[in-house]
């Protein structure tokens, strides 16, 4: 029918988020549309369901039936180019008891209507229907016109959303490693797995967790999902896919595979999120299926291993089995509330009157810059940038005073 489309066709180049309700086993579509400086919430309740024409009516509404109630104007959709199938008609007939305003939407209508069906799209009771092509982008402005004609406008909408606290937070790891299990172990179990239709421009899709009053937000669960069902798929690949999902998150989720220990792209792909400055959690995965369960000489190793990674707290779970899913996301919490963290000037600088570098650099002066990651500037006796190991030593000094577990701390070196 085309819904995806003319979703995508509406929403232009702003992302969808996917979100599932309580009871509905499909995922569910989000946007934030703008038309002509009128700002509205887009639902396809389609979702990403594939072979979804299978479905009988009252499945479909019964599955929609929150959003559909929830929303100002419902847009039905069918095939221009085919006729109206018994099932359309029965979910006209549902739609009807809503009374809702309704548009006829006729898709697929690349040139001028096949006449000869116009008298079908009537015979739906829905008034003119609309016939566009979401595919070329053809009558969406009238569409558009004739929906948000009784929206108000932006200025007129008096409460701006209160938005929630949003953790953005990416799963990266090698191929096998798990990260598509622990997605959905992170999103509930309720929901149906899906991919996005192939062919689709819905490339990148973060799905929305809300967790004791925050939103986790995991980016681009479309190439988790993707790479999860492409088995010949190269460690390079994911490599640059990791790459891609460390810039777009607060926090890292580093996948490890208890079965293999730590291997060298796992290091490259920690080198990447160190470097980009982000909060890192190290999660070893399949703990269930790891020979020697000594959690303390596995974090040993990854120690040694991911030496720059010390700041980065260990999880053991098992994600196949559901086990420690929990403690992250209590850890992507306070990583992020530790990277995000302030320190004022007059505390910094009571910090280090009590310093000592034991004579390598005399700091007169520090003042943290930024945040995520706390960045540092400090202004001291030498002409050159800390050495590496008096620097070690300031962060380690930082770490013990302030807190910062799980992010990377930035030094920042002036000379006064
Ligand atoms: P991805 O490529 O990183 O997305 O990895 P997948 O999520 O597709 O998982 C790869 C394989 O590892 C699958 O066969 C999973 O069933 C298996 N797997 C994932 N998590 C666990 C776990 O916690 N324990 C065990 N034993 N196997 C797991």
């Amino acid at each position: 029918m085309g819904k995806s489309t003319l979703f995508n066709a509406i929403l232009g180049n702003r992302r969808a988020i996917v979100g599932n309700e309580p009871g509905i086993t499909r995922d569910r579509i989000y946007g934030e549309a703008e038309y002509r400086g009128k700002r509205f919430g887009l639902v396809d309740t389609g979702g990403i369901l594939p072979h979804e024409d299978a479905l009988i009516p009252s499945e479909i509404f019964r599955q929609a039936r929150v959003a559909l109630e929830q929303a100002a104007h419902i847009l039905f959709v069918v095939d221009g180019r085919a006729e109206i199938t018994a099932a359309d008609r029965e979910l006209a007939q549902l739609l009807r008891t809503l009374n809702k305003p309704l548009t006829l939407v006729v898709n697929k209508i690349d040139s001028k209507p096949r006449e000869s069906l116009l008298p079908e799209f009537y015979s739906l009771g829905f008034g003119d229907p609309f016939p566009i092509s979401a595919e070329h982008k053809i009558g969406l402005n009238d569409l558009l016109d004739h929906v948000t004609a009784t929206f108000p406008a932006n200025e007129q909408v008096d409460q701006p959303q209160q938005e929630l606290p949003q953790i953005k937070v990416a799963i990266i790891g090698r191929p096998n490693v798990g990260k598509s299990t622990l997605l959905n172990a992170l999103v509930g179990t309720e929901r149906a797995i899906v991919s996005p239709i192939p062919g689709t421009t819905r490339d990148a899709i973060d799905e929305v967790v809300k967790e004791a009053g925050v939103l986790y937000r995991f980016v681009d669960t479309a190439g988790i999902r993707r790479k999860g069902k492409t088995k010949e798929m190269t460690e390079k690949l994911s490599v640059i896919m990791a790459r891609r999902h460390i810039r777009m998150a607060h926090v890292v989720l580093l996948l490890l595979d208890a079965t293999e220990g730590v291997v060298h792209s796992d290091a490259t792909i920690a080198g990447y999120a160190h470097e980009e400055g982000r909060a890192i959690i190290i999660v070893v995965n399949k703990w269930d299926a790891a020979e020697n369960k000594n959690k303390r000489a596995f974090t040993e190793s990854i120690r040694e291993q991911l030496k720059f990674l010390d700041y980065a707290p260990v999880l053991f779970i098992s994600a196949k089995n559901r086990q420690g899913i929990r403690h992250i996301f209590a850890a992507v919490r306070s990583a992020f509330e530790a990277a995000s963290k302030r320190i004022t000037t007059g505390e910094l600088n009571r910090f280090i009157e009590t310093l000592d570098l034991e004579g390598r650099a005399k700091i007169y002066y520090i003042t943290q810059a930024s945040v995520r990651p706390p960045t540092f500037v400090v202004f001291t006796d030498r002409p050159d940038p800390l050495h590496f190991s008096v620097e070690r030593a300031l962060i380690n000094r930082l770490r013990e005073r302030f807190g910062f577990a799980g992010t990377p701390i930035v030094i920042k070196t002036k000379r006064r």
